[in-house]
């Protein structure tokens, strides 16, 4: 924990800040190792203060022990009328998670000395660089998550409705030991497939179709997040076998493309290019991919209007789709960790056209 809070010190000079204020949970947890649900605190160069109220004092001895823990009154923000560093301070925040009736109500409580200054995704860049030990948990939440698909190409699809499928998805995943899944799983069979984020339905799962299956497990606080599209028999119609062909190209190209140093819109070209060549370029309407850690959505993004260049411990998503209304769709979703000479894949599950009746 020592380490995340030097690391985000040292990027207080790109927003000139003196302090940093810290109470979006996700950071918190981040940087202070608190799970509850009522904290905040406030880091810097020479300062780790963490408060929370009284029912978290015994939580917090045992998570923070790095940080001067206080109790605070009910209202936290009445914990930040005092004590200060002496002469004018400049205090970072999150404006991008702190309301603007939050903010008011800071401003009323701080002293005129404190200049409120907003520096969202400060920690979230931090965050984005993952040390061994948290690719490690990504790692092993991407095996769990790799374990329930091998159970349920055993299982089968037809016949059963989406909806039984995404529970019995989120069944298994627990059973196995996940904390739960990272987000509603999505099982979308036929037509439905040509919906990024579809909805299980009480639909039975047809024959001869492809059924997108978006799945990511919890374990130990982190995230996977993992998508095949399988086909439910050899008789596929020639629209969704096509767009599975260049779809898994797509993924394959923009996969290997994954380095340090490349930009997040240069790797999302890739698979644009493989899937425009095609013709289908406008039913690849999302981005590339997404960073996966703590979230199941963090940075840094591949996508169209990504400029940041990829580095070593980033954890990203490479997920291009295909998606044709009316007759269905299909993506196709590894995560992969950036290396200093390249990058390693953490899903282990097979791309190629897959048949499970
Ligand atoms: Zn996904
Ligand atoms: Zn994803």
């Amino acid at each position: 924990m020592n380490d995340r809070v030097e690391h985000v010190n040292a990027r207080f000079a790109e927003t000139e800040i003196d302090l940093l204020l810290v109470a979006e949970p996700v950071n918190l947890r981040y940087l202070t190792g608190f799970t509850g649900s009522n904290g905040l605190a406030v880091v810097g160069p020479h300062l780790r203060r963490f408060v929370t109220d009284f029912r978290y004092l015994a939580q917090a001895e045992a998570e923070v022990p790095d940080f001067d823990r206080e109790r605070g009154p009910q209202d936290l923000l009445d914990a930040l009328k005092a004590p200060w560093p002496d002469g004018p301070v400049r205090l970072g925040f999150d404006d991008a998670h702190v309301s603007v009736k939050t903010h008011g109500r800071l401003r009323e409580r701080l002293p005129d000395r404190v200049e409120l200054v907003p520096a969202a995704g400060l920690v979230e860049k931090v965050r984005a660089i993952k040390a061994p030990g948290e690719v490690q948990r990504i790692r092993a939440a991407s095996e769990l998550a790799d374990t329930v698909y091998r159970e349920l190409a055993e299982a089968g699809l037809v016949g059963r409705t989406e909806r039984d499928v995404a529970v019995w998805l989120e069944h298994r995943m627990r059973v196995l030991g996940a904390e739960g899944p990272s987000f509603d799983s999505i099982v979308a069979s036929g037509p439905h497939g040509a919906l990024p984020h579809a909805s299980p339905r009480d639909v039975p799962i047809e024959p001869d179709t492809l059924v997108t299956l978006d799945l990511g497990a919890r374990l130990d606080g982190y995230a996977s997040d993992c998508t095949r599209t399988w086909a439910t028999g050899a008789e596929l119609p020639d629209a969704l076998a096509e767009i599975y062909a260049v779809c898994e190209r797509a993924q394959a190209e923009a996969l290997a493309a994954v380095a340090p140093g490349r930009t997040g819109k240069a790797v999302d070209a890739v698979a644009r290019d493989v899937i425009g060549a095609a013709g289908h370029g406008e039913a690849f309407g999302h981005g590339l991919g997404h960073g996966v850690g703590l979230e199941v959505h963090e940075a840094p993004r591949l996508s169209r209007a990504a400029e940041g260049e990829l580095e070593p411990g980033h954890v990203v998503t490479v997920e291009p789709g295909i998606y044709l209304p009316g007759i269905g769709g299909v993506r196709i979703e590894d995560l992969v960790v950036v290396t200093n000479d390249g990058h390693d894949v953490l899903t282990r599950i097979p791309k190629s056209l897959t048949v499970v009746p």
